[in-house]
């Protein structure tokens, strides 16, 4: 068996329904085998990577989420994240064929569902084979690698519920198991972890971030996941959903239920709720109709983790997926659900490199 690793360039790609991840290896320093024989091609493609942090019209670098001095087959080096729709995958390919990918590499490696969708076209338009990875093994590896080289890659939110006093604090994740690993992305998986190589797929749902995108979209008009984010920010969801409150005039407290506590999701945008007449209706902003389908999708994915967390008796629950992007307020409604649903038995955890795990996994999949 040969057992050195596969020469450079080192990425990792997960293709996603909505984005494409990818993980670079920058390595830093050369081997004089390496330099001798590193090609113009191979130094062209490592400055493009580096030099730039937008590429073409929809592919950006995460700068902030670079990590230097990573340790990766006994080769130091910087870790670059790249993101780009993966509905541009015909100008990425196209880009890579310009770049001179076929003639330094015959094999990069995948995961994700588009490792197969697209399998055909890497082979036609750029000839390369793809090393296909599984999605799940990939996440889960590529999470426990970041979190152990990054000491502060794990964090939780305290007072999630309390605008001024909230806050991201460190946490110790070096005693992970057993864990929930709950991943946002169009659609959600939620994985019971319970050791390195020890894991099932308990649960999911079809409603996730590409929901949240896709309503949220119809609704406001608006076109992009940055955009229904900052509308959010800004509106208010207690205008569209009917709260306990609204119909008992305070909390359920037989059962325990807070009035503010929403009882039917855009209820009042309907001719029974509060809009019935037009004046009223027209009063609903673009910006609370887009914060009122972040916190549905949002507590739709609480409910069911806190479920899950319950059936599999574990009390720590890690979210990732690229939903959380830029997303605080997901992260702190959900850091709110499992503490008030569990009366705090169950802890809300989350990791800066959110969505780039199943990269990253390939990526150490690959190298071995
Ligand atoms: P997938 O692997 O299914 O593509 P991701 O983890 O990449 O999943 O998450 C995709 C989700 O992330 C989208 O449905 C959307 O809610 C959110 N998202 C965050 N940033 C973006 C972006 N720039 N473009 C589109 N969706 C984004």
């Amino acid at each position: 068996k040969n057992n050195s690793p596969p020469s450079m360039p080192w990425f990792g790609m997960d293709i996603g329904g909505t984005l494409c991840k990818l993980v670079y290896f920058e390595p830093k320093y050369i081997t004089k085998d390496e330099a001798d024989a590193e090609v113009e091609t191979l130094k062209n493609i490592r400055q493009y990577l580096t030099k730039n942090s937008a590429y073409g019209k929809t592919g950006h670098r995460d700068a902030h989420l670079q990590m230097d001095d990573v340790c990766i087959r006994g080769r130091r080096g910087t870790l670059h994240f790249i993101r780009f729709p993966t509905s541009e995958m015909g100008n990425f390919l196209a880009l890579a064929k310009s770049k001179g990918m076929a003639n330094l590499v015959t094999t990069v490696c995948a995961t994700g569902g588009g490792a197969y969708k697209f399998e055909e076209n890497f082979k036609k338009e750029v000839n390369l084979s793809l090393a296909k990875f599984d999605e799940l093994d990939s996440l889960i590896r590529g999470m426990l690698y970041i979190e152990m080289t990054n000491p502060c890659e794990c964090y939780y939110w305290t007072n999630p519920t309390d605008d001024e006093k909230c806050q991201k604090m460190p946490y110790d994740f070096s005693k992970p198991y057993p864990f929930l690993l709950v991943n946002i992305g169009s659609g959600v998986s939620i994985l019971a972890v319970q050791g390195p190589n020890d894991y099932r797929r308990i649960s999911g749902t079809s409603l996730g971030g590409g929901t949240f995108l896709g309503l949220c979209c119809l609704l406001t008009g608006c076109n992009t996941f940055e955009e229904a984010i900052e509308l959010a920010t800004s509106g208010d969801s207690t205008r569209v959903d009917k709260l306990v409150k609204d119909i008992y005039g305070g909390g359920y407290s037989r059962f325990g239920l807070p009035g503010d506590l929403v009882a039917s999701s855009f209820y009042d945008v309907c001719s029974f709720g509060q809009m019935n007449s037009k004046d009223r209706r027209n009063t609903v902003t673009k910006e609370d109709l887009a914060r009122a389908t972040l916190v549905t999708i949002t507590n739709n994915i609480g409910s069911i983790t806190r479920m899950c967390a319950l059936n599999e008796k574990i009390e720590r629950v890690v979210f990732v997926g690229n939903f959380l992007r830029v997303n605080p307020i997901s992260m702190k409604l959900l850091a709110s659900a499992m503490d008030y649903w569990s009366k705090g038995t169950l802890k809300a955890l989350f990791l800066e490199h959110e969505g780039y795990f199943g990269a990253v996994g390939c990526l150490l999949q690959f190298t071995g």
